[in-house]
């Protein structure tokens, strides 16, 4: 049987997680050939019917899984979440969601009530650190922090992760669970812009002691390609690294 790509998702409850970001739980009988990878950022897309037609238009995907968007017609909003939690046996997936303005996701999220319905994927994850990592370094801003909780609740306790998360406000910090071999170090801020990012001030304070390392980034464009060309002036993390721009600053 092949995998149903799309599943209907409805909006069980809506929660003010933190002063910036809204946490959606959907459940519904469409969640229940929804399987998780495993893989602890792991994402979907949620697709957004057209706001004039209130059509949705889905992509066909090809036998190579490429997307092919009828010529004819509008192409549909889709923006990409984490999958925070996954409940399989309750058909619960949790997506916590920065509140940020004109984001199409970030507005329908904040006007969300309980019976909504949305249209998700089949999740796809990115972190896959080497078979023999030791310790890892975890750097993000408020939109990848939903990655970093969940891959710092599933790494093994005795791999060390050193994280680096940057807010605008210390009212967006949350608890995360880690163990005594992650301190969390909160930095606030301007996550999207290279200049003021406190991010770039990270990869060189780490000790050079590199060997069995693990880099995952996950940030504003510009902040990624900038800590790339740090990570490679530096020669740390060469093949062991996955940088992941999450979203792009508009130009001033
Ligand atoms: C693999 C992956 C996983 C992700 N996981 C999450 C997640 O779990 N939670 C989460 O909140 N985001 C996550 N993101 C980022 C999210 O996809 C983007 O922020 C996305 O642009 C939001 O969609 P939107 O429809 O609200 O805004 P869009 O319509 O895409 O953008 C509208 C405007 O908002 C601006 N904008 C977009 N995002 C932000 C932001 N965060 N802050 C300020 N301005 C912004 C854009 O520059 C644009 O001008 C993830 C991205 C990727 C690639």
């Amino acid at each position: 049987m092949t995998a149903r790509p799309f599943h209907e998702a409805t909006v069980l409850r809506r929660q003010q997680l933190t002063r910036g970001m809204v946490r959606l739980t959907f459940n519904g009988e469409g969640l229940s050939a929804f399987r998780s990878t495993g893989i602890a950022d792991e994402y979907v897309r949620l697709f957004f019917p057209d706001p004039e037609t209130g059509e949705l238009v889905l992509p066909e995907i090809d036998g190579d899984g490429r997307w092919i968007f009828p010529a004819e017609r509008h192409r549909v909003h889709y923006s990409t979440y984490t999958v925070r939690r996954f409940d399989q046996a309750r058909c619960e997936l949790d997506i916590d969601l920065v509140v940020h303005a004109g984001g199409r996701a970030s507005d329908w999220a904040c006007g969300a009530r309980a019976g909504d319905r949305i249209v998700i994927n089949n999740p796809r994850g990115l972190y896959k650190p080497p078979p023999d990592l030791r310790w890892q370094v975890l750097i993000g801003d408020a939109t990848g922090l939903p990655a970093i909780a969940r891959i710092l609740e599933t790494c093994p306790a005795d791999i060390e992760s050193r994280i680096f998360i940057e807010i605008d406000d210390e009212a967006d910090r949350q608890e995360l669970v880690t163990g005594p071999c992650a301190p969390v170090v909160w930095l606030c801020g301007e996550a999207g812009r290279p200049a003021q990012s406190k991010l770039l001030d990270v990869l060189p304070t780490l000790s050079t002691e590199m060997d069995g390392g693990y880099l995952w980034v996950a940030a504003e464009k510009s902040v990624v390609r900038a800590l790339r060309s740090q990570a490679e002036s530096l020669g740390c993390f060469a093949d062991r690294q996955k940088l992941v721009s999450y979203w792009s600053r508009a130009k001033d």
